[in-house]
């Protein structure tokens, strides 16, 4: 049952099961989705489903357990065959797809070249597969070489792309393709993952990084390693009691946004980092103001449900606190002086919480 590793997307599993039983399969996909919702899992999955000496395809179920399953995990199967950027590289070089030697570190190396790879004969298994990561960072060249094994791939081989949307890919790619779309996954969802991969032990733990991580395993990964789940919470705390807070909150955030260390591009992740904290919180903090259950992990429940008990206004006001935080957020991008920004903004909310969103005369 090695497909229960895969969380979420059970509609392209689906799909791979039907294709497979009716015998019917394509020769080259496309999968598209955000990094780190595991499409990369999944393209190793198929490849056991295809390879598997314990359950035959047709059944999509591979064991999971056999040599043939844990060297496809391991990436060590004489008929897998993996390209993804080498590191410090921003594109697939040629080499990579055709063939030729490349530049690592002061050495040379020898690439065979996936082209080359999958016309040989199959070593274990009846067929080649070949996965391409990275494939948004194909450049032309790669792409020319890679579209007639894409149009006329050996019998029975499999080709599978992965990028991050349909936007990133050439057009002769996309017409060669299969298209399955993945969506990023639900918190929950991901909070069973940093569990099932041992990232972190604490269940609310992985939920307040699946909560900050957008849909994607892999940044929930990268906060782990982080403090940003001490910033979150520290955010949350200072929100409980804004207008009595709003100058420490405002000293924080600047703080964080505002180091003479951080490149600009740095200052914008922070402040939108934070900002959507915010507004996630006041989210919450609407839903049970018009009378739903709060959601997400402990800390952003006690702190939204503090502030709504406490709030003189109503659903709207919350929403102009979301409006009025979006609106930070995007001027922060155009250039503004952050420090101003960021104080006007906390103002602004603590305004709108005492007055229930009416101006305070001047
Ligand atoms: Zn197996």
């Amino acid at each position: 049952m090695a497909w229960q590793e895969v969380v979420g997307h059970e509609a392209q599993i689906d799909r791979f099961r039907r294709n497979l039983r009716s015998g019917r399969l394509a020769s080259a996909f496309l999968f598209v989705g955000p990094d780190g919702i595991g499409k990369q899992l999944f393209a190793r999955k198929l490849t056991q489903t295809l390879f598997c000496e314990v359950n035959p395809e047709y059944e999509c179920n591979p064991c999971g357990q056999c040599p043939v399953c844990l060297q496809v995990i391991k990436g060590t199967h004489p008929d897998l065959h993996y390209v993804e950027l080498l590191p410090g590289t921003a594109e697939i070089r040629t080499a990579q797809i055709v063939g030729g030697a490349i530049r690592i570190n002061d050495k040379e190396e020898q690439f065979p070249g996936v082209c080359y790879e999958v016309n040989l004969k199959p070593i274990r298994a009846r067929r080649k597969v070949v996965i391409i990561n990275d494939a948004d960072s194909l450049n032309n060249t790669s792409t020319a070489n890679l579209l007639k094994t894409l149009e006329e791939p050996p019998p029975g081989a499999v080709m599978i792309l992965l990028g991050t949307s349909l936007s990133q890919q050439l057009d002769t790619i996309i017409s060669r393709c299969q298209i399955l779309s993945f969506n990023a996954l639900l918190p929950e969802q991901i909070q069973q993952i940093l569990l099932q991969q041992q990232v972190v032990d604490d269940p609310n733990e992985a939920l307040e990084l699946a909560m900050i991580a957008n849909g994607s395993v892999g940044l929930a990964r990268r906060y782990s390693e982080s403090d940003l789940l001490e910033t979150r919470r520290e955010l949350l705390g200072l929100l409980t009691a804004l207008p009595q807070q709003a100058e420490k909150l405002s000293a924080m955030v600047i703080g964080l946004v505002d180091g003479k260390s951080l490149s600009r591009r740095e200052k914008m992740d922070q402040l939108d980092f934070l900002t959507s904290i915010v507004v996630t919180c006041f989210h919450q903090v609407a839903l049970q103001l018009s009378g739903q259950p709060p959601s997400g992990d402990p800390v952003l429940i006690d702190v939204s449900r503090q502030i709504a008990s406490a709030w003189p206004g109503d659903v709207e006001t919350a929403l102009a606190c979301i409006d009025r935080t979006l609106e930070t957020a995007y001027h922060g991008r155009a250039n503004a002086n952050v420090k101003t920004l960021v104080e006007v903004w906390v103002d602004d909310l603590s305004q709108i919480w005492l007055t229930g969103g009416f101006k305070l005369p001047t």
